[in-house]
């Protein structure tokens, strides 16, 4: 980007945040004159033409996103209820992260959809969407962007803001300011966007008395005391909030910071800590459920760190990792002569957790002769050791894990259904991280700090395309995939340097059906190109049965549908429609077009 482009940008709208990624080295700084000029951003219209209406199946979409419209007087009356019945503290708090997981959603469907468009025009659609849902609207007062320094400094004027305005009718004047869901969603949109963890404070309100409400961005680090706004982004005090994870890593060997270990905000993220936050102070077995690379082991960790059991060992196992026949000896321990070659007596794992917890990974592999000394464990409270008659009791609470479906293997006969039901006490889903996009971006964050102290490099953040790819990619190993493929980015990245899509996926990882951005997108040649052996076929078809363009249209879906293994979105992507049309379709109902 040219310095005089972005002077004549400047003049004619009253904006500038081209170079928002691209390696430049000049910062650029918009004054507004006095006389403000409210900005108006382009192409709304664009915008609207996504918003879609739906009565007859009672739903409303704006692209890909289902949403509500609500009468803002019961959302008001909700607001006044919460902080009535859980205090201002509590309401912030579930307020803001309601606004921060819209903030992210928008940011994510912008990425997606307007890839490209240039950057501002990109960004532009965030405060666009959040006017058009009808929050408020907003003036651009100043933009300062470096993205070889990463620096970002940006101001804004909200006007008619409903929250302040709620507020002061039903609580009258304000000493704080009170547009907490419209501060979630400004973090939410402008950390997604960016890549990294922002903070948007509010330092002047209408509720305050104020003429309106006046917010800042930039980075968590360049703000006095952010842990006072960042900690109402964390739904339980267990999961480690954003601005100390630099903190945390750099004092690892504290006890503290080992019992912080979660990372997340988004409501599934937030059912799990709920969960746990309840069952922990109890002894109820927990078994927790969800695919490979989830983070079980974390959850189970933090679950016995907040757990009365704290201050005793947490000893984990996974059983799929031990042959079949030494998963006994390890779970049980063996007394010398137990077996040929068991020289000396030791004990097993029930035994060294024995007044903590003890972790099954992967549990579901047991053989059947372990799960019966297990269920006997779990029922009397005591183990053997192999080649011992002597009965050990031990106090130890079970929390286990697996990816597979348990109920399956009973029916199957491979898993014990009594053991089964023994362990299914408290059961616990973990997402995968493709339903938690919200907390790709915080882990993310969070891995990059960690691995960059780790191997002492200086990375000064992602590229566009870089994040992009992040938020689009399926995640198939999840978490723990997510950790090693920033590991291998804060390696490749050049030093001083950001990290790109290529420093990212470099093992054969599939990006999905969307180009990357590094590919040029399938252009209508290429699609057309298929085109008249398509005709050819139909035109058999046709000849041999008479088809609707009802069935024709069925079948496209169908078989949409069947490319992209059953996810509508992605059907919608590859028929280039939009994800309400094809659930419309698979409804049964006539499509209408956005048009119509
Ligand atoms: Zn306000």
């Amino acid at each position: 980007m040219q310095k005089t482009d972005c002077d004549q940008t400047a003049r004619s709208s009253h904006y500038c945040l081209q170079g928002l990624f691209r390696m430049s080295n000049q910062t650029i700084r918009l004054q507004l004159p006095n006389d403000r000029v409210k900005h108006r951003f382009p192409d709304i219209e664009d915008i609207i033409k996504r918003l879609l209406f739906s009565p007859g199946d009672g739903e409303i979409w704006l692209d890909q996103q289902r949403m509500l419209l609500l009468h803002s007087a019961a959302i008001a009356s909700l607001r006044r209820e919460l902080i009535e019945t859980l205090g201002s503290d509590k309401a912030r708090g579930l307020l803001s992260r309601m606004g921060y997981q819209s903030g992210a959603r928008d940011a994510d469907m912008v990425r997606r959809e307007h890839r490209n468009r240039n950057d501002f025009d990109a960004f532009a659609v965030g405060p666009q969407l959040h006017a058009l849902e009808g929050f408020m609207s907003i003036e651009t007062i100043v933009q300062e962007v470096d993205s070889e320094t990463g620096h970002y400094y940006g101001e804004y004027i909200w006007h008619n803001s409903a929250e302040a305005e709620e507020h002061l009718r039903a609580h009258g004047r304000s000493a704080s300011p009170v547009c907490w869901m419209q501060q979630g969603y400004a973090n939410g949109y402008l950390s997604s966007f960016l890549g990294r963890q922002m903070l948007v404070r509010e330092v002047e309100c209408k509720a305050m008395g104020h003429a309106t409400c006046r917010i800042i961005g930039k980075a968590v680090e360049q703000w006095d005391a952010p842990e006072n706004d960042l900690r109402y982004l964390q739904a339980q005090d267990f999961v480690q909030s954003p601005n100390n994870r630099q903190v945390n890593f750099q004092r690892s060997g504290d006890p503290v910071s080992a019992k912080i270990n979660l990372v997340g905000i988004s409501s599934g993220f937030n059912t799990v800590c709920h969960m746990i936050q309840r069952v922990a102070p109890t002894q109820a077995t927990v078994l927790f459920l969800g695919e490979s690379g989830v983070g079980k082991e974390q959850f189970a960790r933090t679950l016995h760190n907040i757990s009365e059991r704290a201050a005793q060992t947490f000893v984990a196992i996974n059983c799929a990792a031990i042959p079949e026949q030494l998963i006994e000896s390890e779970l049980f321990g063996v007394e010398k002569g137990g077996y040929s070659g068991a020289s000396q007596s030791r004990p097993g794992r029930f035994e060294r957790a024995d007044g903590g917890t003890l972790f099954l990974d992967e549990i579901g592999t047991l053989s059947l002769v372990a799960q019966g000394k297990l269920l006997r464990a779990l029922q009397e409270g005591e183990i053997e050791r192999i080649g011992d008659t002597k009965v050990r009791k031990v106090d130890v609470r079970i929390v286990a894990a697996t990816n597979e479906d348990l109920r399956k293997q009973v029916e199957a006969g491979k898993f014990r259904d009594d053991l089964f039901y023994r362990l299914n006490v408290f059961p616990v889903q973990i997402p995968p991280l493709r339903e938690r996009k919200e907390d790709i971006l915080l882990l993310v964050e969070h891995f990059l700090n960690r691995f960059c102290a780790l191997h002492k490099c200086q990375v000064t953040g992602f590229t566009e395309s870089a994040i992009e790819a992040l938020m689009r990619y399926g995640w198939p190993g999840n978490i723990r995939e997510l950790e090693n493929l920033i590991e291998r980015g804060v390696i490749l990245a050049p030093d001083g340097g950001a990290i790109d899509i290529d420093h990212l996926f470099t093992s054969g990882e599939k990006l999905g059906a969307a180009p990357s951005a590094k590919e040029p997108a399938p252009s209508s040649s290429t699609v057309n190109g298929n085109v008249p052996q398509l005709a050819d076929a139909l035109h058999a078809a046709l000849a041999d049965s008479q088809i609707s363009l009802d069935e024709l249209e069925e079948i496209a879906v169908n078989e949409a549908l069947s490319l992209a293994a059953g996810n509508v979105s992605s059907a919608a992507k590859i028929l280039g429609t939009t994800r309400a049309r094809v659930a419309y379709r698979l409804s049964g109902k006539k499509v209408p077009h956005p048009a119509e």
